[in-house]
């Protein structure tokens, strides 16, 4: 039987997509070119995102400025507070109000020394994410994002502390969370229900990850603490030097995703797009989103 959803056509559906800053001329062109092909689909926001430690802060400011000169799609950027001062962290975000950037997500960031590893905050940093966001917040008005994880965080004491510390990062003054991705949806609605109980009001946008590569993202997920169903990996089975059928496999994987979150009453959806814009286009469209014409053109 088919997901009611993919019988209709879904006007309400809204999406962001998630990039990351490219490192060469070739990625670059992967990148714009990506961008370019989603943008007319009209998302919320598109975000691009902040490397490890604060790595690519050159680079996700000049894709995030140019986005927000260009007017085409509202940027968001990634910031996180690991191994910075506060200062440093201020002037970053002051410099993204003064570039027209009105979107920051949030996030602590890893330990310098790696996933798994015990999280000191810099002497004169922002000790928590919480912390960050207020800083934010006191900072301008801007819209501010942080993440979420349905699966608990793998450094969270249980997954009560965990629903606990979402709590604290919305009165902190975050306006929207992004999950962490997941496969089973069972426990993304689960989590949305136990967050509601507990007074969170905020979106709790899920973050769709589209399988380009089984294997790869299997072994991203486990670092990450998402769990990867048996029998996902069951659909991926034997396709591992077959990239065409995976490719094919990934989007039906996804759109069955998408459109029985959309039969539970999701309407926001956040894409991981790994800079490719095709399984999330077709992905899209099947949402019910169209290019608007006036984007196309331009
Ligand atoms: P937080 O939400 O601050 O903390 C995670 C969990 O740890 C909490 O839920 C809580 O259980 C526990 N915890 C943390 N601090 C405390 C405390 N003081 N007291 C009690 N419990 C605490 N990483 C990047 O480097 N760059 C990015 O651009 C980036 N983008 C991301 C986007 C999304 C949507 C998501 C889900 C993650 C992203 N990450 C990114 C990964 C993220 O930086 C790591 O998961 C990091 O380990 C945690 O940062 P956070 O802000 O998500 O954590």
């Amino acid at each position: 039987d088919l997901p009611r959803a993919s019988r209709t056509h879904q006007p309400d559906i809204r999406v962001s997509f998630e990039f990351f800053p490219p490192k060469t001329v070739a990625m670059e062109a992967l990148l714009w070119e990506s961008i370019n092909r989603l943008a007319p689909l009209g998302p919320s926001f598109v975000s691009v995102t902040y490397g490890a430690g604060g790595s690519t802060r050159e680079r996700t400011h000049s894709t995030v400025a140019r986005l927000a000169k260009e007017g085409v799609v509202k940027p968001a950027a990634h910031l996180t507070c690991v191994a910075a001062a506060r200062k440093e962290i201020d002037s970053i975000v002051q410099g993204y109000w003064d570039a027209g950037v009105r979107h920051i997500v949030a996030l602590r960031g890893d330990p310098q020394e790696g996933v798994g590893t015990k999280y000191c905050p810099h002497p004169e940093g922002y000790e928590s994410s919480c912390a960050l966001v207020a800083g934010i917040k006191r900072i301008a008005d801007f819209e501010v994002s942080v993440s979420a994880y349905p699966e608990r965080h793998p450094e969270s004491l249980s997954l009560e502390a965990d629903l606990d510390f979402m709590r604290a990062k919305v009165d902190a003054g975050a306006n929207r969370a992004i999950t962490q991705f997941f496969f089973e949806n069972e426990i993304y609605l689960r989590y949305r229900d136990r967050l509601q109980e507990r007074g969170v009001d905020i979106p709790i946008v899920p973050g769709i990850m589209p399988m380009q590569n089984f294997k790869q993202t299997a072994g991203f997920a486990r670092k990450a603490g998402a769990s990867v169903p048996q029998w996902l990996a069951d659909r991926f089975e034997g396709l591992d030097d077959d990239p065409q059928t995976r490719r094919l496999v990934a989007a039906t994987v996804a759109a069955e995703q998408v459109l029985n979150l959309v039969d539970h009453g999701v309407r926001d959806f956040h894409f991981y797009t790994n800079n490719r814009a095709d399984l999330v286009y077709a992905i899209c469209h099947l949402l019910g989103l169209r290019p608007k014409l006036e984007q196309k053109a331009a």
